[in-house]
């Protein structure tokens, strides 16, 4: 069994931004990336604050913009506005879960597509669809496949069954894994909690992906001998011998699954970090499609 190193592969990848981000700065441009946080989900500050960081290590200017819980749709879509019209800014990521009398999809709906770096405007849903390569891609799904492409796992003809159909993971990876080409040419199958015999489908998986935000709901009954095991699910689980009183648990039960597998990601430390250096790569390329550069 292998175990992905999601850190590590991430580390690699943010090396490879930053050498991006000092060419593009010797031409004077400097990549900018505006996150926004509304509220006080603990989980969102985390992440908010290692994309915020991580940004500012790369070279990327960073603008993190702190929201209270009771902000207003109209004054949220005021400060999507005001960045969409921002040079500075060439990506723009407004964290999710939002307070529940925001509606999400009105916000994603008033980003510029070309600045939405989550993939999430149905521009860049319907391009990712078309098989359009311009599409911006939702980071994690992203995130993913270059796990599977840098630890050299052929997707080519292969079974994916994917457990989670949301928009933000199970959908765009489907997508994304059956887009012709290198990564993609995948058999896909998205399963979710209305579909029968999860166990038997999941059995018949080359690589398995489990995004359902549900502690360690793959067992090894799940997983075929020799299969690979991508596990997406960061879920708080409460752990009273912890210092926090909680611990970070995956979607896959590892201990019963990792000695079935071919390769498996940790949780933490698999897909989690790919997320963060996908979307410095999305930032990257948003910039670069503004500015009319490849390079
Ligand atoms: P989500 O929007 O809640 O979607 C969960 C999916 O799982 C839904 O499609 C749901 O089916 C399905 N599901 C729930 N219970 C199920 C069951 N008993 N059997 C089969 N399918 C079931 O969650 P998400 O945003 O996709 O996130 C999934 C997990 O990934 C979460 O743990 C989240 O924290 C994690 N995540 C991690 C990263 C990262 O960077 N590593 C990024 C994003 C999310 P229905 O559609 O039928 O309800």
């Amino acid at each position: 069994m292998k175990l992905i190193d999601g850190k590590a592969i991430a580390e690699r990848i943010n090396e490879q931004t930053q050498e991006k981000i000092v060419r593009l700065r010797q031409r004077g441009i400097t990549p900018g990336l505006a996150v926004v946080l509304v509220g006080d989900n603990p989980a969102s500050i985390a992440y908010v604050r290692n994309k915020d960081k991580t940004s500012q290590k790369l070279g990327i200017f960073s603008r993190k913009i702190e929201l209270p819980t009771a902000t207003s749709h109209a004054d949220l879509l005021k400060i999507v506005g005001d960045l969409n019209a921002d040079p500075a800014i060439h990506g723009i990521l407004v964290q999710s879960p939002l307070p529940s009398h925001i509606t999400e999809a009105k916000i994603v709906m008033a980003i510029n597509p070309a600045k939405d770096v989550d993939g999430l405007h149905p521009m860049n849903v319907g391009k990712l669809a078309m098989g359009d390569p311009t599409a911006l891609v939702p980071c994690t799904p992203l995130g993913c496949q270059r796990l599977l492409l840098e630890s050299g796992i052929e997707t080519t003809g292969a079974h994916v069954v994917i457990i989670g159909r949301s928009m933000l993971v199970g959908k765009p990876l489907g997508l994304l894994l059956m887009r012709k080409g290198k990564g993609g040419d995948a058999t896909v199958t998205i399963a979710h909690s209305r579909s029968r015999n999860l166990a038997d489908i999941s059995r018949t998986a080359d690589i398995l992906v489990a995004a359902i935000g549900k502690a360690e709901f793959v067992r090894g009954d799940f997983v075929k001998e020799g299969s690979v095991v991508i596990d997406v699910g960061i879920n708080r689980v409460e752990d009273p011998t912890s210092a926090k009183g909680y611990r970070i648990a995956g979607d896959v039960a590892f201990e019963e699954t990792a000695a079935k597998t071919r390769a498996i990601t940790p949780v933490p430390g698999g897909v989690g970090p790919m997320t963060v250096a996908m979307l410095m790569v999305n930032t990257v390329t948003a910039c670069e499609n503004q500015m009319g550069l490849a390079i």
